[in-house]
C-alpha cells in the first residue's frame, strides 16, 4: 500500500474481544462479525488496490442500534468507519485495522412516497435504482444516476454527493437531497432539512451532503423525485480525434443549451465498449458523444437539429439520432457498461475523478495523451462531458512490478493538470484515501485547516473515518496553532500521513 494511513492503535486491538462482546449487547444475533473469514469481503471498496480488513464489522438494523453502537465507542475512544454498499472509488469506506466498520446494508425500507410534495422518505441502505423502480410506475423518478446505481446505497450517495449522467440537467445528489436523520459520534440523533424547500439557519445539510462518513451516519434520507420527461431522444455523434469532440462540448454549453446528459468516449473505450454490448458504435471514429434531450417531443426535435449544427461546425464526421426508446436504450448501454468493458482489455485499470471548466477539455485531452506516453500506460476515457467531470481510466497490470505505483504517480499528475487549468480535485468519486495527499495541490493550509475545524465541531475526538480526506491529522484543539520552529515539529507523536 502505498497511501499511509494512521497506525494501528494496539491498545485497542489489545481489547477486540471485549469490544466484540460489548458490541453484541447492543447489536444481538448475527449483528456482529469477528471471525477473520467473515471479515474478507469487507476489506476492500471499490478501489480495490487498497485492502485492510475491518478489526470488527457491526451491522445494525435500528437508529437506536447505530446511536448506541457510537455513543459507546466514543466513550471508549474506538474509531468507527461507515460503510454502504462499498462501491466508492476514492476508498472512502476503506477498512482500518484498529476500527469498527459500521455496514448500513441493512437499513433497506422505503418509509414513505409523497407523490403530492415529490418526495420519497428512505433509509440509507436502499439502492439509488431502487428509489427509481419504487415510483416509476407512476410516472416518476429519482434523477441522479451514478452508473454504479443497481448496487450503491443512497446513503453512500449522500456521502459522496454522488453524480450520474443525468446531473447535468437535474443537479447531483446535494441538488435533490431534501433532509436528512444523521446519527453523530457521540450518538446523539439530529435532523437536518426535511420535506420542505430551503430549510432556515446555516446550511448544514449542504454541509453534510459529500462529507465522506466524516462528520455523521446518515440513517434517514428525504429525496426529491420529479415526474418522467415526456420524452427523450439521444443522438451519437462520432468526431476524428478527442479535442474536436471535446470542443463541441464547449460550443453546445456556452449556446445555452443544457442536454439531459453528454458524455463522451475515446477510441480505446468506443472499441471495448462495442465489443461487449455490440450496439452498433462507429469503430471508425476517434471520439464519440451521446447526447441526450428531453421534454416535448418538439424540443427535443429542435435541440436535436440545434445539436448537429454546432456537432458539424466542429468537425463531426458520423452522426445518428434514436428513433424510438429500444435504440435510445441501446446507446446508452455502450456507455453504461463502459467500465466492465474496459476491464477485459486490461487485467487492471484505475479510474480517475478529476473535473475541469469546459472550455479547457480540448487541452486537457491533448495533454492526458502525452502523459500517457510518457508513463507508457494506456488510458481509456469514458466521461460526464457536459460537467466538464473526467474518468479517465489508466490501464496497468498490477502483476508486474512498479506498474500500480506508475499508474498512482499518472492519475496524480493528471489530478494536478485538473486544478492547473481552472478545475478540481473531483467530482463525484471523493477525496477518500485515493486524493488526500492531494489536497493541498488546491487548499492552503488555513482552507485545510477552515474544513477541519468543521469535522471537530461534528466530532472532536476525531473517531469517525480518520485517515480519510485531510492529508494531516491535527488534534482539534491544536488546531491553527502549529508553529514549526527550526525543523521541530510539534505534538511530533501525532501521526501526520
Ligand atoms: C462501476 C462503478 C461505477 C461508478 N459510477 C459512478 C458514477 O457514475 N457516479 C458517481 O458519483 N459514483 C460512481 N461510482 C462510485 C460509487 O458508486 C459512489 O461513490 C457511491 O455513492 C458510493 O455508494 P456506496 O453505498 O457504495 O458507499 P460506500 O462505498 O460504502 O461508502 C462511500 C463513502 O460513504 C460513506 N458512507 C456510506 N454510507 C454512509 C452512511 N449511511 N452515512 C454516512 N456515511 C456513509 C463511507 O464512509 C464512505 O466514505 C461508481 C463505482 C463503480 C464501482
Amino acid at each position: 500500500m502505498s497511501i499511509l494511513m494512521p497506525d494501528p492503535d494496539q491498545a485497542v486491538l489489545a481489547r477486540r474481544a471485549g469490544i466484540a462482546e460489548a458490541l453484541r449487547g447492543i447489536v444481538p444475533g448475527e449483528g456482529v462479525i469477528d471471525d477473520p473469514d467473515a471479515l474478507r469481503p469487507y476489506e476492500s471498496d471499490g478501489l480495490t488496490a487498497y485492502r485492510q480488513p475491518p478489526m470488527l464489522v457491526v451491522l445494525p438494523e435500528t437508529v437506536e442500534q447505530v446511536s448506541a453502537v457510537l455513543r459507546w465507542c466514543h466513550a471508549e475512544g474506538v474509531k468507527v468507519v461507515p460503510r454502504g454498499s462499498g462501491t466508492s472509488l476514492s476508498g472512502g469506506a476503506l477498512p482500518l485495522a484498529d476500527a469498527v466498520l459500521l455496514g448500513m446494508g441493512k437499513f433497506k425500507r422505503v418509509l414513505a412516497i409523497d407523490y403530492d410534495d415529490r418526495v420519497a422518505v428512505v433509509q440509507p441502505g436502499v439502492t439509488n435504482l431502487a428509489i427509481t423502480q419504487t415510483v416509476e410506475e407512476r410516472g416518476f423518478y429519482y434523477a441522479p444516476d451514478p452508473s454504479s446505481q443497481i448496487a450503491c446505497s443512497i446513503g453512500g450517495n449522500v456521502a459522496e454527493n454522488a453524480g450520474g449522467v443525468h446531473c447535468l440537467k437535474y443537479g447531483l445528489t446535494t441538488n435533490n437531497v431534501l433532509g436528512v436523520e444523521l446519527v453523530l459520534m457521540d450518538g446523539e440523533i439530529v435532523r437536518l432539512g426535511g420535506r420542505h424547500l430551503d430549510p432556515c439557519g446555516l446550511d448544514l445539510l449542504g454541509v453534510i451532503v459529500g462529507s465522506e462518513g466524516l462528520l455523521g451516519v446518515v440513517t434517514e434520507v428525504t429525496v426529491r423525485i420529479l415526474p418522467k420527461p415526456e420524452s427523450a431522444r439521444a443522438v451519437l455523434v462520432g468526431f476524428p480525434d478527442p479535442e474536436s469532440a471535446g470542443a463541441c462540448v464547449a460550443q453546445v454549453i456556452a449556446e445555452g443549451i443544457i442536454p439531459a446528459g453528454m458524455e463522451m468516449m475515446d477510441r480505446t473505450a468506443i472499441h471495448a465498449a462495442e465489443a461487449f454490448v455490440n450496439v452498433g458504435y462507429p469503430l471508425d471514429v476517434g471520439a464519440l458523444l451521446i447526447v441526450e434531450v428531453d421534454g416535448p417531443a418538439a424540443e427535443c426535435d429542435y435541440l436535436i437539429e440545434e445539436i448537429a449544427r454546432i456537432a458539424g461546425a466542429n468537425g463531426a464526421v458520423t452522426s445518428r439520432t434514436s428513433t424510438d426508446e429500444r435504440e435510445r436504450m441501446a446507446f446508452w448501454a455502450g456507455r453504461k457498461a463502459a467500465f466492465p468493458a474496459v476491464g477485459r482489455i486490461s487485467p487492471d485499470y484505475y479510474c480517475m475523478d478529476g473535473t475541469i471548466p469546459r472550455r479547457r477539455l480540448p487541452e486537457v485531452l491533448r495533454r492526458m495523451e502525452q502523459l500517457s506516453v510518457d508513463y507508457g500506460l494506456g488510458v481509456a476515457n469514458v466521461f460526464h462531458a457536459g460537467d466538464g467531470n473526467l474518468h479517465p481510466l489508466i490501464l496497468y497490470d498490477a502483476n508486474k512490478p512498479g506498474e500500480l505505483e506508475r499508474a498512482e504517480a499518472f492519475g496524480n499528475d493528471i489530478l494536478r493538470l485538473c486544478v492547473e487549468v481552472g478545475g478540481v480535485l473531483t467530482g463525484e468519486h471523493g477525496v477518500g484515501i485515493e486524493k488526500r495527499d492531494l489536497m493541498p495541490v488546491m487548499f492552503s493550509e488555513t482552507d485545510l485547516q477552515q474544513q477541519q475545524r468543521v469535522k471537530c465541531a461534528f466530532d472532536p475526538k476525531l473517531l469517525l473515518n480518520p485517515g480519510k480526506v485531510f492529508p494531516t491529522l491535527h488534534r482539534c484543539a491544536e488546531l491553527g496553532r502549529m508553529h514549526v520552529h527550526a525543523g521541530q515539529v510539534p505534538f511530533p507523536e501525532l501521526p501526520r500521513f
